[in-house]
């Protein structure tokens, strides 16, 4: 089972990604554990206060140090366990660090806002910076559900069908190829021939070479 604890500002923004689909019925197979804690509960201010003003001016608020280090520490317990902080300048998120997530037992994620953490939360407890993509979101949220649904689908035993894993986008460094389903004639849009001939080599092949030319056309910088 992989465990996640999620610190977050807002942690009902995660009510429905973990009550739907896959990863409701992954934490009724107990392959997945979610656990949500409000950064503010761990908050010594006596109005929860959770952020502060950056030291050197400058726009905006900083997540301040004191309830980020307890909520780390009173999650992890004597459980050994990677912190992640969702972060634009941290290392691009991929397939390839989906899977190295899954090797994980348990996965503490904190979800920033405003302008950010404090540094020091970085240096002292984060053990990997994750980026979803070059674009600036207003909280970890988001990025942290991107994180979580990759890598609970890749979980072994949570997708009904093994293969539906082995011919996805990146499995194999390509993308996946078209995919058609009925009618086989849509308004005059055929579904090519080969897909409807029952010939599984033929299809293969066929499949094999779309997933190229896709690749090729849409991320030519998968192929090098
Ligand atoms: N001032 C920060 C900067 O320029 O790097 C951006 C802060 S952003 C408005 C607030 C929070 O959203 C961040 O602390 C981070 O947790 C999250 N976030 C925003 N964009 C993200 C991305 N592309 N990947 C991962 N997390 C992101």
């Amino acid at each position: 089972m992989l465990r996640f604890d999620l610190i977050t500002i807002f942690p009902e923004v995660f009510k429905g990604i973990v009550n739907e689909s896959i990863i409701k019925r992954a934490q009724e197979k107990k392959k997945v554990a979610i656990h949500l804690h409000n950064l503010r509960d761990y908050s010594l201010d006596k109005h929860r206060k959770v952020d502060d003003r950056p030291f050197g001016g400058g726009p905006g608020m900083v997540l301040t140090p004191q309830p980020l280090f307890d909520a780390v520490k009173s999650i992890k317990g004597r459980r050994q366990a990677m912190v992640i902080y969702m972060d634009p300048a941290g290392k691009t998120f991929n397939q390839r660090q989906a899977k190295q997530l899954t090797k994980q037992r348990n996965l503490i994620i904190i979800c920033g806002h405003y302008e950010g953490i404090d540094e020091r939360v970085r240096s002292e407890l984060v053990d990997e910076s994750i980026s979803i993509g070059d674009y600036v979101l207003t909280g970890g949220e988001i990025p942290a559900m991107v994180v979580i649904d990759a890598v609970t689908r890749l979980l072994p035993g949570v997708l009904g069908k093994k293969e539906s894993l082995l011919v996805e986008s990146f499995e194999n460094g390509l993308l996946e190829g078209g995919v058609y389903t009925r009618p086989a004639n849509f308004r005059g849009l055929k579904v090519p021939d080969v897909l409807l001939s029952g010939n599984h080599l033929e299809i293969s092949k066929w499949q094999k070479a779309d997933s190229l030319k896709k690749t090729r056309t849409i991320r030519p910088d998968l192929l090098k």
